[in-house]
């Protein structure tokens, strides 16, 4: 049986602000709550092997919308034809218990998934090109230059009417291209940002990113938009295909960075991307944070009894660690003879 110890009682200080540790406290000052976006139900689900039922995955965001979230990408509104597996885009939206405070994001490609989009009373729309030539081509089938410009008719056509975020994958370098020159990137975020976008989520793809390069691309970033009445809300998507994502959210974090894109499970990839394994785990990258006394808002108990879930949802194991080890102070029983050792009468 496991003993459940109040992190209160032994953990760091609570609250925003309050990371443990004297020097970690001097690097981290600038950051206060740190706030995540679940993605599990979209970037996951669409590329599961067989369709996940409605009701389950209602369920599932009906659960996480009580979990602490600051956004939840709920859907996709592509063609039911290219994305078979989010075919249920509308039900999904209409039959969710929608909780004030939480934002319900849906991804949108073009301008007839906007009208959907906002059909289905979607509080965000998150349009997504990559900055690399060659990795567009691979997943959008069509040049950056048209994706731009498909993009910027649907910003226009929205007129503000709902938030727009845009994700640009493929920042950190690209499988089938290698590096993308940081000038490039800034150039396509920029561009979005000049069309009004209140948002920008900058997309390790691949899983190339690692944390010097993360600090550099944050930090021109944070240059670029720094003369800027509307610089945009910056997010980051971090995959963990290589092992290095936890170690760039700290990166990340440390460089002022206070959003990030998780999956529950570490559920994700890219068909594009060979051999790329999801998403960073929502709940290893919370339960990390949570540990160093960050506010992520995340009432992480609760996150991990839904975490434990995933593997029944989907029929297959997910990478997620901490579901399966249990939190720092979750205790176990030592082994009978340890009582023998120390003298004890058992
Ligand atoms: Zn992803």
């Amino acid at each position: 049986m496991k003993k459940r110890i109040d992190l209160s009682d032994a953990g760091p200080p609570q609250g925003a602000n309050a990371p443990a540790g004297g020097s970690a406290a001097h690097a981290v000052a600038s950051v206060g709550a740190i706030r995540f976006n679940e993605v599990a139900t979209r970037d996951g689900f669409q590329i599961e092997p067989t369709f996940i039922p409605t009701d389950d995955k209602i369920a599932l965001i009906d659960a996480l919308s009580q979990c602490g979230y600051a956004k939840i990408e709920v859907t996709s509104f592509t063609s039911p034809k290219a994305i078979p597996m989010l075919r249920d885009a509308e039900e999904v939206m209409g039959r969710i218990q929608r909780v004030p405070g939480v934002e319900y994001t849906v991804l949108v490609p073009n301008v007839r998934g906007a009208e959907r989009a906002m059909e289905s009373r979607a509080d965000e729309l998150n349009l997504v090109m990559s900055v690399s030539e060659t990795h567009n081509l691979a997943n959008l089938r069509m040049l950056r230059e048209k994706s731009f410009s498909g993009l910027a008719e649907v910003i226009r056509l929205v007129d503000g009417r709902t938030p727009i975020n845009v994700s640009l994958s493929c920042c950190f370098g690209c499988q089938m291209e290698g590096n993308v020159p940081l000038a490039t990137v800034l150039s396509f975020a920029e561009r979005f940002v000049n069309l009004g976008v209140r948002g920008l989520t900058i997309c390790d793809t691949t899983g190339m990113a690692h944390p010097a390069q993360v600090q550099a691309v944050i930090a021109a970033l944070h240059a670029r938009f720094a003369h800027m009445a509307n610089a945009p809300q910056l997010t980051l998507h971090f995959h963990n295909t290589r092992g290095m994502g936890l170690a760039n959210v700290l990166a990340a974090v440390q460089s002022g960075i206070a959003r990030f894109d998780g999956s529950l499970g570490g559920l994700g990839g890219c068909p594009y991307a060979p051999g790329a394994s999801g998403n960073i785990s929502s709940e290893d990258a919370i339960h990390m944070l949570d540990a160093m006394g960050y506010d992520t808002g995340i009432d992480l108990g609760r996150l991990l009894d839904v975490a434990r879930q995933m593997p029944r949802i989907v029929g297959h194991d997910v990478p997620g660690q901490v579901a399966k080890a249990g939190r720092i102070l979750d205790l176990h029983p030592a082994p009978a003879y340890v009582a023998e050792l120390r003298g004890e009468t058992t």
